[in-house]
């Protein structure tokens, strides 16, 4: 098991990985002396898999537990679905100690986040994240959020969690598509601050996706210390530091917006967006070229797309990304400078962005 601290004052926390944590679940949760009396938010196919372990390592630990389940889907992100769990928690909340564990992907981890973060202004809580999306990224530095009609987060809070369990035998049941998008988190990792794990992720691409434990525990132990070291020095987003988690996301955005959220899942936007990006950088003469080829391999190996189909418009693309809401006036790109490093540059020409857009458009599918 590895652990990782994410280091921050008084709020500092570990993030535990390693296989069949969520067996002694229990025990670790006791020993923070968070609460007595666990809530479980959830959703009904998490449950289904690992409810009885975790219940079992809860009672074994003296915590009491209920559980609450939320829709399976990006719906359960919504006031409609905080306002029930809220009332549910406050009726049930009459002579106990409380506390939150957050079981299931980012869905999950990001309501039960907002409900922990809100309830009587804040109460502890966990998160043992089941998917590696949320391993590697949405269980890690406190944001959390619900949506609102007009845009995806909208409505949140950072609310660190007390302590986060990944426990990597969780992932088996995974669909790959499910892995994939996460490998799509990990990637970003490696071009943006770790050559180790990019050339990792090169060489064991097979042992990955067959879901070999000692493969994933160093994808995700890797990607959490970058992730916890990130938060570590930026916690509320206000430097440029959490700027570079961004890499692949601006352009990986514009895809999700063009395609109507339907063509393409998140993590393929972001393959697209950082395959996107690197060819830009390329062309301002800032990564060198073998290195963006490099890139865009490694996206490939694992099944992940780096061009836009056809049948999107590339100008659709570009009109979503000149709408981002994260733009200030001039446009802002995370671009790599070598494997392991990147830079944050503003006012890239439109016609470089335009033409590489254009060139990314396959021909083939
Ligand atoms: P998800 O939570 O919808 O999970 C994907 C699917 O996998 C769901 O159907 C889920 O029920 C299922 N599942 C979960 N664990 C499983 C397991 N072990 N075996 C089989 N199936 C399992 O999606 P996600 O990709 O984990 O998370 C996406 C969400 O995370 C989005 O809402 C996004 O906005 C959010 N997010 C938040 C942050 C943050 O910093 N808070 C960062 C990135 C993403
Ligand atoms: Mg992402």
């Amino acid at each position: 098991m590895k652990t990782i601290k994410v280091r921050l004052k008084d709020r500092s926390y570990n993030i535990l990985v390693g296989k069949d944590l969520i067996a002694s679940c229990g025990r670790r949760l006791k020993g923070l002396d968070i609460g007595r009396d666990a809530i479980v938010i959830t959703n009904n196919r998490v449950a289904g898999l690992f409810r009885r372990p975790v219940l079992r390592s809860l009672k074994s630990a003296c915590l009491t537990a209920l559980f609450l389940t939320v829709p399976d889907s990006e719906k359960a992100k919504s006031i409609r679905i905080v306002t029930g769990l809220i009332d549910r928690i406050s009726r049930y909340d009459v002579g106990r100690r409380i506390f939150i564990i957050a079981l299931g992907g980012g869905v999950v981890g990001d309501v039960a986040g907002f409900v922990s973060a809100t309830y009587k202004r804040g109460i502890p809580y966990a998160q043992i994240p089941t998917t590696l999306l949320a391993q590697v990224d949405s269980a890690i530095g406190g944001k959390t959020a619900i949506d609102l009609p007009v845009a995806k987060n909208m409505v949140g809070a950072f609310y660190q969690p007390r302590l986060v369990i990944s426990d990597i035998r969780a992932l088996k049941t995974l669909p790959a598509d499910q892995i994939r998008s996460g490998i799509a988190e990990v990637i970003k990792y490696g071009v943006i601050k770790d050559g180790v794990l990019f050339e990792y992720l090169e060489k064991n691409a097979g042992k990955i996706m067959a879901l070999d434990d000692a493969s994933l525990e160093f994808i995700v132990s890797r990607s959490s210390a970058i992730k916890a070291g990130i938060v570590s020095k930026d916690e509320f987003d206000r430097k440029d530091v959490r700027a570079a988690l961004n890499f692949g996301h601006t352009l990986g955005h514009a895809v999700e917006t063009a395609s109507g959220y339907s063509g393409y899942s998140h993590g393929q936007a972001v393959a697209i967006g950082m395959a996107i990006a690197s060819k830009i950088s390329s062309r301002l003469g800032i990564l060198p070229g073998r290195e963006a080829a490099r890139i865009i391999s490694l996206i490939e190996r694992f099944g992940l797309p780096s061009s836009i189909r056809k049948n999107l418009d590339f100008s659709d693309i570009y009109n979503a990304h000149q709408h981002d809401k994260k733009f200030a006036g001039t446009n802002r790109f995370v671009l790599p400078s070598r494997i392991g490093h990147v830079r944050i540059v503003e006012g890239v020409p439109d016609n470089v962005i335009r033409k590489v857009l254009k060139e990314s458009t396959s021909p083939s599918n």
